[in-house]
């Protein structure tokens, strides 16, 4: 059986530019993937067919997967006529805004890219993750880096400065598709991502705090108030910034120093079920 790891990403910045013709948002988006990953297995099948199975019962398993989606890709277009049986071992909370569906679409583009000898760069990779979804060549790589365009076109980017990043999910669950329905284009507060680039190449930990912003948050926020007090909470025990990622719900806090992580993993544990406390990864993936 073959593995890949799968990890989460966070925004760093998150900012809509405008509206395409094709109905897509033009975005300009930081991410950097974090220390949070679901694992991917793949094991050849001898029936040509693709199947899914995930240690989450309401995911679904069919053609709606992402991975499925990602291995019916590969298979079509290199005319493969092995199938695979795919078990997502997932960590990553699900409908979070942490691009855990994205994440495992690029993993299978990697592992099958193995499995079957397909032999492509992470270049080409990429490409084919576009079809997939918006998140997904960047997930390809992994890293830190700016995706602009529909969130395929990616640039690489600096590692962050070395620090903790806490992690809290309310239990709603967010859909992409109806926070970007209540947007209004006109009226966005546009963070500063030349300046989040600034800081990146300069390794400033400060300037990276001032310049965390994401677009979407106050249209998450308005709607639900748990992301709001969530916020404050996280604020109140001592993060040095804080912000939401993708669509959100869930809410992030950057900490410098290693002592406060305990306070704060720890006062939010009182009333959110999913905190996690961990690094960014920075590094991106390589192809062996
Ligand atoms: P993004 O940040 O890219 O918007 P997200 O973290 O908000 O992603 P996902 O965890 O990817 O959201 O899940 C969104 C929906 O996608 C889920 O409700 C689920 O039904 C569907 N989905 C499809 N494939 C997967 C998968 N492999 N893992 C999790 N969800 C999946």
């Amino acid at each position: 059986m073959l593995y890949e790891k799968a990890p989460a990403k966070i925004n760093l910045t998150l900012d809509v530019l405008h509206k395409r013709d094709d109905g897509f948002h033009e975005v300009e988006m930081v991410m950097t993937t974090v220390d949070l990953a679901d694992r991917v297995w793949f094991r050849s099948r001898e029936d040509g067919r693709i199947v899914v199975k995930t240690s989450q019962p309401f995911i679904p398993t069919d053609r709606k997967n992402l991975a499925y989606q990602a291995a019916e890709l590969l298979k079509r277009v290199y005319q493969i006529h092995a199938g695979v049986e795919i078990i997502l071992e997932k960590s990553i909370p699900v409908a979070a805004g942490l691009a855990g569906g994205s994440s495992d679409a690029a993993a299978t583009l990697r592992g099958l890219n193995r499995l079957w000898k397909l032999d492509l760069s992470l270049d080409r990779l990429a490409e084919h993750a576009a079809e997939i979804g918006s998140d997904v060549s960047f997930c390809v790589y992994g890293g830190t880096a700016l995706a602009t365009s529909r969130g395929e076109v990616i640039q690489n980017l600096p590692t962050p400065p070395n620090c903790w990043v806490i992690l809290a999910k309310p239990s709603i669950s967010v859909s992409t598709a109806d926070i970007y329905g209540n947007l209004n284009i006109d009226n966005l507060a546009h963070p500063n991502t030349a300046g989040m680039i600034e800081a990146l190449e300069t390794a400033n930990y400060e300037s990276m705090c001032a310049t965390l912003g994401n677009v979407l948050e106050p249209i998450t926020m308005k709607l639900y108030p748990e992301v709001v007090t969530l916020k404050e909470q996280m604020k109140k025990f001592g993060a040095d910034a804080v912000l939401m990622s993708g669509s959100g719900p869930t809410v992030y806090g950057l900490v410098k120093h290693e002592s406060r992580v305990p306070r704060i993993y720890n006062g939010l544990k009182g009333f959110c079920r999913e905190v996690y406390a961990i690094r960014m990864i920075g590094e991106r993936h390589s192809l062996d």
